[in-house]
């Protein structure tokens, strides 16, 4: 089965195998040695003044950043799921939640956010997804952010980057904490999340809030290449591995062009069979498409094809699909995917098949070796 889902993404070999060594107690200088490599590894792939590791959940990571950063109001960008979830963070850990809220298709505007700010001076924070994961959306965040920091310099900017990191470059210059969450664009098993902070965030963070994750323990010992609770050091040793994988194998820059060209002729490749891209403002971690046929696809995919993709959650239930593009992927599997959402139209008596969705992709996905612009 290829799995396409959007998270959890599928982990490479070298990487599976660096993770099939011996268990290494954490408190020792063996572990010390990789986590200051992953540390150093990290920093070129966030670019941030500080960067944490975290054993949780990319949830974890959200609430750690809310409950640290925000200690007043938080305003949340509700475009899906995930968005929704930084309220409802901020409303269970007694803080104020002051909510943008849209369909999950519509991203949030720079003047948007300017006005709700206006609207409320006791916001102290702000939370946003980078791509909202819920219908395959990407948010103007560092628009957003640059205008935010003119303005309100002292405003902490929260980007969860969980389906972004890893997918495109990010520019941290006004944002205070970046998150990234291993099974998703850093193709790693569940269960370890990262944050990079800004030395804006460091400070307001102080002597930290609540316990697990009080992230002024954690930048306190992690500085000193040890964490302030068992390190989950079997995904470290597998978050090391891949991301030396992804300098062996071209580099960020490659990973990022090919992961844009790939996302690209995916989604002209379906657009070609006549099928709509569901998000307004498409992000490049995942292809989402909206179809009265997406459950008979979905279920055409698995069971003719082998392939697995996502379907939609709540009211999108049965009504989109999400094809994954984080990762490593070969552009050759991509072609077995939009051939066969080509195939399932034809079974339903769509469209009749001839090619197209393979044609465009190859065309779209390699036009710089066909010299096309
Ligand atoms: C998956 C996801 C999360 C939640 O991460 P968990 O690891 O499931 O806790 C948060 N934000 C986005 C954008 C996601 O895609």
């Amino acid at each position: 089965m290829l799995l396409f889902t959007p998270g959890p993404t599928p982990v490479p070999e070298s990487v599976r195998l660096a993770m099939a060594t011996p268990t290494l107690h954490h408190r020792t200088p063996e572990f010390e040695t990789i986590f200051e490599e992953t540390r150093t590894l990290l920093f070129k792939l966030f670019h941030s003044d500080e960067v944490i590791m975290m054993a949780c959940s990319g949830t974890g990571a959200m609430e750690s950043a809310v409950t640290n950063l925000c200690h007043d109001t938080l305003l949340s960008v509700n475009s899906g799921k995930f968005g929704e979830r930084f309220g409802k963070i901020a409303l269970a850990t007694g803080l104020k939640n002051d909510e943008i809220k849209h369909d999950w298709d519509v991203p949030v505007s720079v003047e948007e956010i300017l006005s709700a700010l206006k609207a409320n001076p006791a916001i102290d924070a702000i939370a946003i997804q980078l791509s909202e994961s819920a219908g395959g959306l990407r948010h103007p965040v560092e628009e957003i952010a640059k205008a935010v920091k003119a303005l309100y310099p002292h405003i902490m900017m929260i980007a969860d980057g969980i389906t972004a990191v890893g997918v495109e470059p990010i520019d941290v210059c006004n944002i205070d904490c970046l998150i990234a969450g291993s099974q998703k664009a850093l193709m790693l098993p569940p269960g370890l999340a990262i944050l990079g902070l800004s030395n804006g965030a460091i400070s307001k963070i102080g002597k930290g809030k609540g316990y697990y994750l009080n992230l002024a323990s954690e930048i306190k010992k992690q500085k000193q290449n040890t964490t302030a609770y068992t390190a989950a050091t079997t995904l470290i040793i597998g978050l090391r591995a891949i991301l030396q994988e992804i300098d062996n194998v071209g580099g960020i820059e490659k990973l990022y062009d090919e992961t844009a060209r790939r996302a690209k002729a995916t989604r002209q490749a379906l657009e070609a069979l006549g099928l709509h891209s569901y998000p307004q403002s498409p992000a490049l971690s995942m292809t989402t498409i909206d179809s009265p046929y997406a459950k008979e696809i979905r279920d055409i995919l698995k069971i003719d094809f082998d392939v697995n993709v996502a379907g939609g959650q709540d009211h999108l239930k049965g009504k989109i699909f999400r094809i994954n593009q984080m990762g490593l992927i070969a552009p050759y599997e991509m072609v077995w995917v939009v051939n066969a959402v080509e195939l399932a139209l034809a079974k339903i008596g769509e469209r009749a098949f001839d090619g197209t969705a393979s044609r465009v992709f190859n065309e779209v996905y390699f036009n710089t070796i066909l010299g096309k612009n």
